[in-house]
């Protein structure tokens, strides 16, 4: 099992190991997370009480695969615990990314900036192997936003 460094997955949150203390262990979290609507079994409050004792965390938990940053459980959570931020986190230390996350990396390195072309080119492949290719007008409408248009004269 690849090991996932605890430490660092604090750094990167901003949060002290300590924080998760207030975790109540209520499990609203877990009531109310979009990956549990595909009953898929998740349980976010399991993997801040595994950070909070410094124990190991499964990398094929499948919140850290399916976690889709809804923010449902933050907003739910009597501490408002950020848990998507852990749960990026984690990918980021386990190297796991969408190719969405990864072509969004991407463009705000080159340009600073979500540049919606460069993700849709760099997300092709992904958007044809699961079947988004249904909603390519809707998409090619949002886009157009973005591109220059002609001055009406009036
Ligand atoms: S942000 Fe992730 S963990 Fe939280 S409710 Fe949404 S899918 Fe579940
Ligand atoms: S809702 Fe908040 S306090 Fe309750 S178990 Fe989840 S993270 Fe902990």
């Amino acid at each position: 099992m690849q090991k996932i460094d605890t430490d660092r997955i604090l750094t990167l949150t901003g949060y002290e190991r300590a924080d998760f203390a207030s975790c109540i262990g209520c499990r609203i979290c877990a009531s109310v997370c979009t990956v549990n609507d595909f009953f898929i079994d998740a349980n976010p409050q399991g993997i801040l009480l595994k950070l909070f004792l410094g124990m190991e965390i499964d990398p094929a938990d499948p919140l850290i695969h399916h976690c889709v940053s809804c923010y449902r459980c933050t907003d739910a959570c009597p501490w408002r615990i950020r848990i998507p931020e852990v749960i990026r986190a984690i990918r980021e230390e386990i190297g796991h990314g969408s190719p969405f996350e990864k072509a969004f990396r991407g463009s705000i390195s080159i340009w600073g900036r979500v540049y919606e072309p460069y993700i849709f080119m760099n997300a092709m492949g992904f958007l044809i192997k699961e079947g988004y290719l249904k909603h390519i007008m809707k998409l090619i409408e949002y886009l157009s936003f973005h591109l220059p248009h002609k001055a009406k004269r009036s």
